[in-house]
Formats: structure tokens, sequence, C-alpha cells
């Protein structure tokens, strides 16, 4: 489900002798060694750590990243008690706005990084396939919401997508308005397998995502579940 691994991102201003790190990914030593290495060869030092989300491939090498750097996290583990919507991240000299955009869980956080017109976005939007709605923590409803949120932030200056795997997305506009057709879609196909009688999730599982590799369908079971909910609160 990682792709070719999760993205860590290091952000700093030209000059600046601090970084900021986005996501340091898996308790994977030999990656969070290589993390301190990019930084310092830049002369700088990480000050600061946020994640995007909990899950595990970004979050669980946090701990030990904040005793590698004796870096800041925020936040660490479940939840995000110190950063919420609207916040503003300062540092390395940059400026980070906070925007929520739940569904593929409940705590998933966008970033955006005005300066250079981009928009870091965790598993929210990927550079390669597309996201799972992480049933039950995550919802369809919210996703769609953050989906739109995300499109009118392309209309807002935001042209670059840097996402928590896969590669830099050039065009944010065209990617996130793909994500939408592709959800509007996919839904659909899932409605009419239930109108047809598929019975549960793995009856909608063999109609609609037969096309879909078997390593990857116990995330397309997440996703079926999600949308299975959102129909259901809509009857
Ligand atoms: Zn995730």
């Amino acid at each position: 489900m990682t792709l070719d691994g999760t993205n860590t991102w290091i952000v700093m201003a030209p000059g600046s002798t601090a970084a900021l790190v986005i996501d340091p990914g898996p308790d994977d030593e030999s990656h969070l060694q290589s993390v301190c290495r990019v930084v310092a060869d830049r002369g700088a030092r990480v000050t600061t750590t946020i994640l995007t989300h909990a899950h595990l491939d970004h979050s669980a090498g946090a701990p030990r990243f904040a005793e590698l750097t004796g870096s800041v996290v925020r936040p660490i583990g479940r939840g995000h008690a110190d950063l919420a919507d609207g916040s503003v991240v300062r540092a390395a000299g940059v400026e980070l706005r906070v925007v929520a955009t739940p569904g593929h869980t409940a705590d998933s956080l966008s970033f955006v990084l005005d300066a250079d017109h981009a928009l870091l976005t965790g598993d929210t939007v990927l550079g390669r396939g597309t996201t799972v709605v992480a049933h039950p923590d995550g919802e369809l409803a919210a996703y769609l919401d953050s989906l739109e949120r995300l499109q009118a932030l392309t209309g807002a200056g935001v042209a670059t997508i840097l996402p928590g795997h896969g590669p830099v997305v050039p065009d944010a506009s065209a990617l996130v308005a793909y994500y939408r057709a592709h959800r509007a879609e996919r839904l659909e196909q899932v409605r009419q397998a239930l109108a047809d009688g598929a019975d549960g999730v793995d009856g909608v599982l063999e109609r609609v995502y037969a096309d879909v590799p078997r390593d990857v369908w116990p995330a397309a079971r997440l996703s079926i579940a999600a949308q299975l909910a959102y129909l259901a609160e809509r009857q």
C-alpha cells in the first residue's frame, strides 16, 4: 500500500540553517539517518517535524527522528492536538498553512506552502494511483468535501502537489479533478452493482474491482466499505 515507499519532505528557505521535515516515515534507521545527512549537508539542522496523519508508514519513525534531531514533533502518535485547520506552522524560514483534509483517515492534514505554490497532501492525494478511504476511520463524505477544498486551493495559487507517495504532481488542478471524477465514477459503479444484486463488500469487489490487482484487494475492501456506509446513510 505504500507504492515505492513513503515520501519524506524536507522544507527550508534558501540559506536557512533550520529545516522542517514532513513525515519522517516508518521506523527505519537508515532512512532517518539519511534524512539527517541530507539536511546536515546543507549546513542546517531539523528544528520541526510535522505529520500528515498517524498511519505508521508516515509516523512510526517520528519518536526516533525526534531523538536523532532534537526537533519538536507536531503532532506525534494519534491525533493532532496541536495542529488544527487554519493554523500556520512557521519554521525554517517558511510558512505552512494547515488544511484539514479528513477522509483517507479522520486525522489527515494537508499543508499549503505558498512560497512554492505547492500543496503537501500526505495520502489524501497521491502521485500515482488513487487513495484508500480507510473505513471506518476514513469516511467518504469527508473525503469528497476534502477534495472540494483542495480543488478550491488549486484555483487559489496552488500549482504543484507534493504527495505522501509517488512523484511530484506538476498539475495539481488536473489531478484533483481526476480524483473527484474517479470517486464519482466508482460510487456510481457501486450503486449499480448493488442495484444488480451484489451482496456486501465482497460482492461489490467482484463486480466493480475485478480489474484491480489482487494484492490491493484489502485496500479496495476498505474503500468499498466506506462507499457502502456512504450510500446507506443516504437511502
Ligand atoms: Zn495513510
